[in-house]
């Protein structure tokens, strides 16, 4: 439908360090292949996303949730007759700099920054990975990936302003994402609102009750999914609701953008990019319904009681590390020391701790601050 729209991997802005071509794989899919290599993707399995091991270990995890984003999108681009490849690649890739303990680390690690002047950015930090920190190919640092995938890491959930990051100036500032890297922020959204209510019901954190009056056409659902299958167990009447919700906001999101193109006069990449606007969105029905859904979790579950000892913990570990390091950058391994000669301390511990998983970080904080 949009595929004029479609980024070609064959006008790509190329790599960092040129490599030659593969015989039987494009570049994005070589990228999605690198990211699914990485050391950093891999740690995503131990890396909450709502919830702890605490509760259940078939809740999502980082890793997890990141599979069924990369599922959402690698739906959303097939159906907009975007570049299906690339869409992938930027899902797989999207929480790779995230912190340990969720929302909550992610919330300490920028608190412990911002009291020495700087501050954390996940999707900086992603950056930072993929250039940097991944040791795998003899000759080039990092993944060396594309422009597009490296592009689409810094620009998916979000803009920068070329004069306070200036380090981010070879990345287009003044011009919108492509498609592919629009949709990654709303195929985030549609996997965790899911996949929270869903994990929040079976932690019994939620009720039905609740659900019905808070989720936005959440009841009709359910009652339809009762009709018709009345002898059915709650969990899966729950399961055929959810189900359907999901499906109305991905065929809603997929009509949408391809309105909004329509509407914009946009046909070509090169239109997206000059837009000034993003052109991947809900209906405004279904976006008040995406609102009121995330409202709904952050009152009743992400704030909720039953997980303020798991915010409390992430906080206190995380500010407790990284003081403790701050004042005895000594007892740091080897190479963080030797970062630390070339690079402030505080970004040297932010990095350290932001690439740890929750066991690592546990049994650091046991080690050095006690229990
Ligand atoms: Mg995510």
């Amino acid at each position: 439908m949009l595929a004029g729209c479609a980024v070609q991997v064959a006008q790509s802005r190329g790599r960092v360090f040129p490599e030659p071509a593969h015989a039987y794989r494009n570049d994005f899919q070589r990228d999605r292949d690198r990211v699914v290599h990485a050391r950093a993707f891999r740690r995503l399995e131990a890396k909450t996303q709502v919830f702890t091991r605490r509760y259940s270990d078939h809740f999502r995890n980082r890793l997890t949730h990141t599979i069924e984003v990369a599922q959402i999108a690698r739906t959303l681009a097939g159906a907009l007759g975007l570049n299906v490849d690339l869409a992938e690649a930027l899902a797989l890739v999207h929480d790779i700099g995230h912190p340990p303990f969720g929302h909550a680390g992610e919330k300490a690690l920028d608190a412990a920054m911002r009291a020495q002047g700087l501050y954390f950015d996940h999707n900086l930090h992603a950056l930072r990975i993929v250039e940097h920190f991944e040791e795998r190919y003899a000759a080039f640092p990092g993944l060396n990936l594309t422009f597009e995938v490296r592009e689409g890491i810094i620009k998916h959930s979000r803009d920068y302003d070329a004069k306070e990051f200036p380090e981010l100036a070879g990345y287009l500032l003044d011009q919108r994402p492509p498609l592919e890297a629009q949709l990654i922020d709303l195929a985030d959204e549609i996997a965790y609102n899911t996949a929270d209510l869903d994990d929040g019901y079976e932690a019994r954190l939620l009720n039905l009750e609740q659900i019905m009056a808070g989720v936005p056409g959440f009841e009709d659902f359910y009652r339809e999914a009762d009709q018709r299958y009345p002898g059915a167990a709650r969990k899966l009447k729950f399961n055929e609701a959810m189900k359907r919700i999901m499906d109305r906001m991905v065929g809603d999101l997929i009509a949408n953008t391809e309105a909004c193109a329509q509407e914009a006069g946009v046909a070509t990449i090169e239109q997206v990019r000059a837009h000034p606007t993003r052109l991947a969105a809900f209906s405004d029905e279904v976006e008040a319904a995406r609102k009121q859904t995330k409202d709904f979790l952050h009152r009743n579950l992400y704030y909720s009681p039953a997980l303020a000892s798991e915010k409390e913990d992430a906080e206190r570990i995380v500010s407790g590390l990284f003081a403790f390091w701050m004042d005895d950058p000594d007892s740091l391994p080897r190479n963080y020391r030797e970062k630390a000669k070339l690079e402030p301390l505080p970004r040297v511990l932010c990095d350290y701790v932001a690439g740890m998983t929750d066991p690592f970080i546990l049994d650091q904080y046991a080690k050095y601050c006690g229990r």
